[in-house]
């Protein structure tokens, strides 16, 4: 496993509810589905299969969610982290809608579970893109497109309207996805394994898979004080583990990025509770939560240690949006570990012998980990093949150290055109 050295503190952890400590593995324990990774893929299978009437165990490293699941802006949106042009273009118009309509299926399978269990955990709605240079037929070409191609309806907002709910010379335009929301994920995570128990999953927590053998017909998943014995096995450990599973762990690259939270503020920059983020590549993307917090992501890294000085360097980017702010204190900021396959696409899918996989769900994977968990579940306990549809996105060799070192050139790369784009729209305005 990557040893990644991140903030606990994060403000999800000092806001949520974890109760007890689940139990670790020990001795030999049986069962259909074996779940490797409690993020919300792993969560999510082990759901949908527990309530299908298989038996299955998940195993956790840590806690619950301490991954990405827990720590992540939390906006749930339709779509992938790969936008539907390039999707299109590799696998055809028809397979793409396809494939939007799955990813669709995610956010309302997120929307549902928090409605029937705890609608508190829903902090806002819509999300509002804005763009950092002036261009309206850009903007209202890519409403339209994604309403022709993929039903998805959005407004657009010109710069009057786009500053009126976030009050910034930065932003121009923008568009507003109404059917978008905006929520507290690690408090999510914890209630997908709370029903996930409740319809008769076994979860193990400080429990890491160390290596699964073959034992028959089916598997064993050791662990450091006993193993699981089962016939299938499910991988869903995202970038943070990349040897249990060899032909997924070549494919996906860990890519860091960052999250901070401010003290509670009187402001009067931004004035909507709905998502918000800019068309910085790598995203500037926020939102006020509880108390009016201002909750700030963005920047990616190939880092696994969270970089000094990491609360100053938000600050730095939140202020150069809304300089109104001032100084505003951070009261948390911490890193999380994503997973990318080459294509930015989700890895779903099995060897045909009983193992399974959903990871790789980069940046988008509020709804894709749904989405995946789902599709695991009803193609293990029921044979379905919808699953296949991600077949064209197979696991590709990622190219290891120097995959990350051409993520982070690709990075640089796209501040520069940030910077070059803002510049000629800052002539032009
Ligand atoms: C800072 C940040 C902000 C983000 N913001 C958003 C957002 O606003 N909207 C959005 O849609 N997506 C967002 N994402 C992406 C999203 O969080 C991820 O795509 C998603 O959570 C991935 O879920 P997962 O279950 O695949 O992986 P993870 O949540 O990383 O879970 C993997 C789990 O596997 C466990 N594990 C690893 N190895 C083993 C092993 N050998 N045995 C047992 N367990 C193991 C780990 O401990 C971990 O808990 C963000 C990500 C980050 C980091």
């Amino acid at each position: 496993m990557i040893e990644a050295k991140y903030s606990e503190q994060t403000w999800y952890e000092a806001t949520a509810d974890r109760g007890a400590q689940r139990q670790q593995v020990s001795g030999r324990i049986e069962a259909d589905v074996c779940v490797i990774g409690g993020g919300l893929a792993g969560l999510t299978t082990a759901l949908e299969l527990a309530r299908r009437g298989t038996s299955v165990v998940l195993l956790e490293a840590k806690r619950i969610a301490w991954g990405a699941s827990g720590r992540n802006g939390g906006f749930v949106s339709n779509g992938f982290a790969e936008g539907m042009e390039s999707v299109a273009a590799r696998v055809g118009l028809e397979a793409a809608r396809a494939l939007y309509q799955l990813s669709r299926f995610g956010t309302e399978f997120v929307r549902r579970e928090i409605a029937e269990g705890d609608p508190s955990i829903k902090m806002g709605e819509g999300w509002q893109g804005c763009i950092r240079y002036s261009n309206s037929e850009e903007k209202r070409a890519g409403i339209a497109a994604m309403a022709r191609d993929y039903g998805q309806e959005m407004q657009f907002f010109d710069v009057a309207e786009t500053r009126a709910r976030v009050n910034t010379a930065r932003y121009f335009q923008s568009s507003y996805d109404p059917s978008a929301f905006h929520m507290h994920p690690l408090r999510y995570a914890l209630m997908i394994m709370d029903k996930a128990e409740r319809a008769g999953a076994r979860v193990f927590e400080m429990s890491p898979a160390l290596s699964v053998t073959k034992d028959g017909n089916g598997y064993r998943v050791h662990t450091a004080q006993g193993e699981v014995r089962c016939r299938d096995v499910v991988y869903c450990v995202s970038s943070l583990d990349r040897t249990i599973h060899r032909l997924t762990g070549r494919a996906i690259l860990p890519v860091a990025t960052y999250v901070a939270v401010t003290e509670p503020l009187k402001q009067d920059v931004i004035r909507t509770r709905s998502a918000i983020s800019d068309s910085r590549r790598a995203g500037n993307y926020f939102r006020l939560v509880d108390e009016d917090r201002l909750l700030w992501g963005g920047a990616i890294t190939t880092r696994v240690s969270e970089p000094s000085r990491l609360a100053e360097r938000m600050k730095g980017d939140m202020v150069s949006v809304f300089p109104q702010l001032g100084n505003p204190r951070i009261d948390y900021a911490w890193a999380g570990l994503m997973g990318y396959a080459r294509h930015f696409m989700p890895l779903i899918g099995t060897d045909g012998q009983g193992q399974w996989w959903a990871t790789a769900f980069g940046g988008h994977g509020m709804n894709t980990t749904a989405m995946g968990g789902i599709l695991m579940a009803r193609a293990i306990a029921a044979g379905d093949d919808e699953y296949k549809r991600f077949a064209p996105f197979a696991p590709q060799w990622a190219g290891g150290a120097f995959g990350r070192v051409g993520v982070q050139a690709g990075y640089w790369y796209m501040q520069l055109k940030d910077r070059l784009d803002e510049r000629r729209s800052g002539k032009a305005a």
